[in-house]
Order: C-alpha cells, then sequence, then structure tokens
C-alpha cells in the first residue's frame, strides 16, 4: 500500500500518519524529519536546506524529488509506505507519478487532513518537540508531565524555529500557493479521501483507519 498523507502544516500529517504505519506495518517517509535530520548531520542537503526552512521556505523540486528517490528505493519500502509532506508541489506531485509509472508501483491512496485555518496557527505555535526523540508535545493539548521535559527521555523539549508566528504564516502560504493544488490533483485521479482532522488524537485514526 502506497499513501501520501496531504495536509497544511499543522494538519496532524506527522502525528497520523506515524500511528497508520505502525498499524500497517509500512515505513512513514517524512521529509520534515529527513531533511531535519540532514540539518543536524550537516550533510550538503542540510547545508542548503537549514536557511530555506527556518524562514518557512520550501526546498527546491529537485533535492526533495532526489531524496524520496532513494528512500523509496530501500528495501523496507517493497511492500509500501507513506509519504508525509512529499510532494508538496504539482511538480513533485508529477515526478512522483513519472517514478510510479517506471516501477509499476502506483499510489493507492491520499488522504488529507481538514483543518480550519485558525486552529493550525494554534497548533504549530504551542507545539513543542523532543530534542531527542522527537516526540511532540503542546502546551494546551498534549502536556508533558515535567513542565519542559519529555515523558519518554527525560530530554529538554524545544520550540521549532519554524513554529515562530512570522515563519508560521509563511508556510500556510506557502500551502494554499503550492500545495493546496495538489488536491485537486488528486481528486481528479479519484484518489483523495477527506478527513476531517479536528478533534481528539485517537477518534481522528479511527477516522482514518476506518478508511482501510
Ligand atoms: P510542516 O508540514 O508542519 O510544515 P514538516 O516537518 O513537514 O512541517 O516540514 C518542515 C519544512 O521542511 C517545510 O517547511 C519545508 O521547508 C521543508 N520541506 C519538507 N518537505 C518538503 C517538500 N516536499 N518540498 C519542499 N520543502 C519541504
Amino acid at each position: 500500500m502506497r499513501i501520501i498523507f496531504l495536509g497544511a502544516p499543522g494538519s496532524g500529517k506527522g502525528t497520523q500518519s506515524k500511528k497508520v504505519a505502525k498499524k500497517l506495518s509500512i515505513p512513514q517517509l517524512s521529509t520534515g524529519d529527513i531533511l531535519r535530520a540532514a540539518v543536524k548531520e550537516g550533510t550538503e542537503i542540510g547545508k542548503q536546506a537549514k536557511q530555506i526552512m527556518e524562514k518557512g521556505g520550501l526546498v527546491p523540486d529537485e533535492i526533495m524529488v532526489d531524496i524520496i528517490k532513494s528512500r523509496t528505493s530501500q528495501d523496507d519500502c517493497s511492500q509500501g509506505f507513506i509519504l508525509d509532506g512529499f510532494p508538496r508541489t504539482v511538480v513533485q506531485a508529477e515526478k512522483l507519478e513519472e517514478m510510479a509509472q517506471g516501477s509499476g508501483e502506483k499510489i493507492d491512496k491520499v488522504i488529507y487532513l481538514e483543518v480550519d485555518q485558525k486552529k493550525l496557527i494554534e497548533r504549530l505555535t504551542g507545539r513543542r518537540v523532543c530534542s531527542s526523540c522527537g516526540a511532540e508535545y503542546h502546551l494546551k493539548f498534549k502536556v508533558p508531565q515535567k513542565d519542559g521535559l519529555c515523558d519518554h527521555d527525560g530530554e529538554p523539549l524545544m520550540h521549532r524555529s519554524d513554529d515562530h508566528k512570522e515563519k508560521i504564516i509563511n508556510r500556510l502560504r506557502n500551502f494554499e500557493e503550492q500545495t493546496s493544488p495538489l488536491i485537486d490533483y488528486y481528486d481528479k485521479n479519484a484518489l483523495l479521501l477527506k478527513v476531517k482532522a479536528e478533534g481528539e488524537i485517537a477518534e481522528i485514526t479511527e477516522r482514518i483507519l476506518k478508511i482501510f
């Protein structure tokens, strides 16, 4: 099964796609996580992506396509995968389709997580992430047991540099301009499934799993 999770920043793509991937026993490939790891390691791609990401911009399509090409050709993706954060532009979607045609491995479903814009800003500004394991918290909706520390490993929580208001506005604008055309793109292919992504995390997961 090859699945794409589509949604604005803060729509819960990461949270939900990880849960669904676990249930379906296929890997979840988050381009945001891959890029943040590259920045941390200081690789060539990381150096190119760092400033773009901090401003809330989009990393060039060629870089993203290469990342996805090499990641999806690894052994653990042979039974399928979930893409979180890719494609983010029509060019990326077209390249993905070319790749799929080449290998005979078509995309099966595109899950679009719908969330009201005001909610997105609230979710993103309050998000905190463990600096070590990446677990996510929220100042209001998912408070850690000990203030500022991760429940799993006790490491400090950080505020992602792109989760500040002006960067968030950029990211939401990019979503509207560059990514939202993909809703129509996949609707035309009859692959798109819309899911209301407001409410309890577990409820939303249930809604998504019902689709399978
Ligand atoms: P979110 O979806 O909440 O904005 P992510 O963690 O998915 O956050 O991505 C963080 C950043 O990584 C994006 O703002 C962008 O700069 C970059 N990025 C991730 N995926 C892509 C992509 N497919 N194309 C271009 N840039 C990307």
